[in-house]
């Protein structure tokens, strides 16, 4: 019971406690408050009715401003001042050093931001969110705008009031890829942009188009469900510390060490929605599962950035999901389940059509090839919003554009354009980079592991993917926030991140299936 260990101390009432007990024990309880606030999201995302979203919200800005306090609370300054010789904090690497480090990070932050713009921001996060839905319902941009207006605005004060190195954008991006700086990634996914382009080219060119038809028919949910299910099972999602539930966007989140919601959202027309959305949200429910649960509430015990949690999600719906070897396993069955559809269809054309490149209008949609392509023109945006170099009025004719320039189509509506993703009525400026990092970060972890474990693709192909979990828990799940993701990347793959391994995996796919 996880309950009795931590809070021992509080409980007990104890005053002799030690500077490092004291706020062990206070960011424990912060953990504890800030995971009832996910359950809040969650169920505001899952089965909230539709007027029941002001009180939620209202609820929502009330912990964000008790957690805020607690962030801030100057007994954290004093504990950390105390502790500032501890021989424990020398190694940076260990549980306690990572404790210090990272709280001491996070209240130099906290302590920058005004109780009031804490507020404001969790509150229009959530309004902001509820407009997008009504807004994307009835493809009418307008009924979003100002909250966007309103929640830039908001943005800017925090990137001003937390300082950034180099440009405003630092500031948000580093909520999501801590210590991440714009110029590098933008360096990074530049080169990877250099590379994408021409292959993409190079495929429409080749005149040979996947059999996407048959993806197409009739998926009953409860068939999909059930195959959903045991599949995530096979590749390791415990379910006796997680549910998989349905919703309109879908997202995985943790409530507790042993409580993992994965949520997927399923398609009857079209079989490869549902199917991949759950693997990609049980890779990332798979690394919650993989974090230390004696460190819980803890640095030590948390995941490091949204791009590592991304690169666990992508590498087991692509590396894996969208390998031959992986269907090689799963197709008969797959046959049996979807008769139907996929009774005379051959394993070589399902696998060309699941791994079908064309450039889409959806991200979610996207195939592995264009996704970047996607991220690019939105990270270019957001950047010029938090500028101040483009204004929310003239957001969907921007986006029109750069679709049209790096994808060659134009959305028919905002529905399908700027309005179909959730982030940015969230508040969620910085985040989109943190997508193409991790299909970065999953092909550079693919590859050390299919070296470490001599060929991946065996395994895989007599259902064996046990080894590849255990090699992504020792050298990412494990370590919590006590190694940068740089350091991460370094340590399981002896190289600085690049996007060369990724450029190689879509090679060594797709050349084979488009230019023979
Ligand atoms: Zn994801």
């Amino acid at each position: 019971m996880i309950g009795n260990a931590v809070f021992r101390h509080y409980f007990t009432g104890d005053t002799t406690l030690s500077a490092l007990e004291s706020l062990t024990d206070h960011v424990r309880q912060t953990a504890m408050l800030d995971s009832v606030q996910s359950l809040l999201y969650w169920d505001e995302r899952t089965y909230l009715p539709a007027l029941g979203g002001d009180f939620r919200a209202d609820q929502i800005t009330t912990l964000s401003s008790m957690l805020h306090q607690r962030r801030t609370d100057p007994r954290v300054g004093e504990w950390l001042s105390e502790l500032s010789d501890d021989a424990q904090v020398a190694d940076p690497h260990s549980d306690v050093g990572t404790l210090l480090r990272q709280v001491r990070r996070e209240y130099e932050k906290q302590t920058k931001l005004p109780q009031r713009l804490v507020e404001e921001v969790a509150r229009y996060s959530v309004t902001g969110q509820q407009a997008w839905v009504e807004a994307r319902k009835s493809d009418d941009f307008s009924k979003l705008a100002p909250f966007l207006e309103k929640l830039l605005s908001l943005k800017r004060e925090q990137a001003d009031a937390l300082g950034y190195p180099e440009t405003r954008y630092d500031a948000l991006l580093d909520e999501y890829e801590p210590n991440a700086r714009t110029r590098t990634v933008r360096e990074t996914l530049e080169r990877l942009r250099q590379d994408l382009v021409p292959l993409v080219q190079t495929i429409q060119d080749a005149n040979r188009s996947a059999p996407i038809d048959h993806l197409k028919g009739h998926f009953p949910t409860a068939a999909q469900s059930k195959f959903g299910r045991s599949t995530a099972t096979s590749i390791g999602f415990d379910f006796q510390r997680g549910r998989l539930d349905v919703t309109e966007h879908p997202f995985c989140t943790e409530l507790g060490p042993n409580d993992c919601r994965i949520l997927t959202n399923y398609d009857e027309s079209f079989f490869p929605s549902a199917l991949f959305s759950t693997l990609h949200e049980a890779g990332h429910g798979m690394y919650e599962q993989g974090l230390r649960t004696d460190q819980y509430g803890l640095p030590a015990g948390q995941y490091v950035s949204l791009g590592i949690h991304e690169s666990q999600s992508r590498l087991w719906e692509n590396q894996v999901g969208r390998s031959h070897a992986f269907w090689e396993h799963f197709y008969p069955t797959t046959q049996q389940v979807f008769k139907s559809a996929f009774g005379n269809l051959s394993i070589d054309d399902f696998y060309f059509a699941i791994n079908d490149v064309r450039p889409s209008l959806i991200r979610i949609e996207a195939d592995e090839a264009t996704y970047n392509l996607h991220i690019i023109i939105r990270f270019e945006i957001e950047q010029e919003l938090i500028n101040d170099e483009l204004q929310v009025a003239d957001l969907p004719g921007a986006w029109a554009s750069k679709y049209q320039e790096y994808l060659g189509i134009t959305p028919p509506n905002d529905a399908d354009g700027v309005l179909q993703d959730i982030h940015w009525s969230g508040g969620d400026f910085g985040y989109f980079p943190t997508y193409s990092l991790g299909n970065l970060y999953a092909a550079q972890f693919f590859e050390a592991a299919d070296d470490a474990l001599a060929g991946v693709d065996s395994l895989m192909r007599r259902g064996e993917f046990q080894p590849l979990l255990e090699w992504l828990r020792e050298n990412v799940h494990v370590h919590g926030q006590c190694y940068s993701p740089d350091e991460l990347i370094e340590r399981a793959t002896h190289k600085p991140l690049s996007h060369e391994p990724l450029m190689r995996h879509l090679r060594a796919k797709l050349e084979p299936l488009y230019l023979q």
